[in-house]
């Protein structure tokens, strides 16, 4: 019989980020670089960005997305290397074949980051071993967060960056999470964040005592989810599955058509799907694409990217509407029609329906 696990505020999750990762394993690599402002990612030369800028280099106001240009007029004596992705890959490979020697439940993030489940195991030593293996076995230094769910063991692993070790149990999420910054919740962006300093909500504990269902009439269940996160609950489980790319919908036509008004219902009910698709991952996507395959069996995609991630229902019939109308050829009579998505952000706004109602048990 399947084993329950009763106290779910058990410690079982371990966020693992590698420190400055790419600038850290080309420091490692070479004596000359350890110690120094160091750049990886695009020319300064160029119109590159970094991608990572070393803990010397961050001292100078550089960091990742910033252009290679600007960091070299912060720090004109850094040390600029090429991104070496092959590199890096194998780096992280290693990384997680020291992460399977304690559990199987891993989900990787990015290339430098997972979460990990350790069931019945002792978070709190798979954490420190793991840290240590990384270490004596890799020459890197990880950052580890151990909690009873994802939100926290992230925000724990961010805590004492770098070469961090850093638990939370429910007692110390209790005193801490009152204290923080709301920018700090899962969901809490840059505009989020401005709506609600326009309320007065600067921390968690403002947050917490500002009228409930103000909060939920005004944000729906983002608002649900943001109190939840206020309160230290996260119920998204760690991920095993293998990293999804895109989600696509699609369906061949019962009868071929050059009327385009015809396809906007399949649109609709694509944009419907992949909303809610892109919410039970808790994912949000930047490229949306429009599949059409005609009578003679050719086949195209048209695509746009878009500046802001979205996965709302709305957002993405309009973003689906326009490459339709805009970019897709009507010459000839169309017998198939798809939507896809993909260029994933995560973690984003948690926006997962719940039908409990937690925050009213609070
Ligand atoms: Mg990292």
């Amino acid at each position: 019989m399947e084993k329950v696990r009763v106290d779910s505020n058990a410690l079982t999750i371990i966020h693992v980020d590698m420190d400055a990762f790419y600038a850290s394993i080309e420091q490692r690599d070479n004596i000359h670089y350890r110690n120094k402002p160091v750049i990886v990612g695009g020319s300064p030369d160029g119109r590159g960005v970094v991608s990572t800028a070393s803990y010397e280099a961050r001292k100078f106001g550089i960091h990742s997305a910033m252009p290679a240009r600007r960091a070299k007029e912060l720090c004109p004596f850094a040390i600029f290397i090429p991104t070496n992705m092959k590199k890096y890959k194998s780096v992280s490979k290693q990384v997680h074949d020291i992460f399977r020697r304690y559990t199987k439940l891993i989900e990787p993030i990015s290339i430098d980051e997972a979460f990990l489940d350790v069931g019945e195991g002792n978070a709190v030593e798979v954490g420190r071993a793991i840290k240590k293996d990384i270490y004596t076995e890799l020459h890197l230094t990880a950052s580890v967060g151990v909690s009873y769910n994802k939100f926290l063991a992230k925000l724990a692993s961010d805590m004492e960056k770098p070469d961090g070790f850093t638990v939370i149990t429910p007692k110390t999420a209790d005193k801490l999470l009152p204290t923080l910054p709301v920018r700090k919740l899962w969901g809490v962006g840059e505009k989020t964040e401005k709506e609600l300093n326009r309320l007065g909500i600067f921390t968690v504990r403002d947050l917490l005592n500002y009228d409930r269902d103000f909060l939920i009439e005004r944000w729906g269940r983002r608002g649900y989810e943001l109190l939840k996160f206020a309160h230290g609950i996260d119920d998204s489980v760690v991920d095993t599955k293998q990293e999804v790319k895109s989600m696509g919908e699609e369906t061949t036509l019962s009868q071929d058509t050059q009327n385009i008004r015809e396809l906007e219902p399949y649109l609709k009910s694509f944009s419907a799907s992949l909303s809610n698709r892109l919410y039970s991952k808790r994912l949000k996507c930047k490229t949306v694409t429009i599949k059409t395959k005609y009578n003679d069996f050719k086949l195209i995609t048209r695509s746009k990217t878009l500046n802001e991630p979205i996965d709302s229902y709305e957002e993405l019939y309009s973003t689906g509407k326009y490459i339709l109308y805009q970019r897709v050829p009507i010459d000839r009579p169309i017998r198939l029609i798809g939507m896809q998505v993909s260029n994933f952000v995560y973690p984003y706004e948690p926006i997962q329906m719940t039908f409990t109602d937690i925050i009213g048990d609070v």
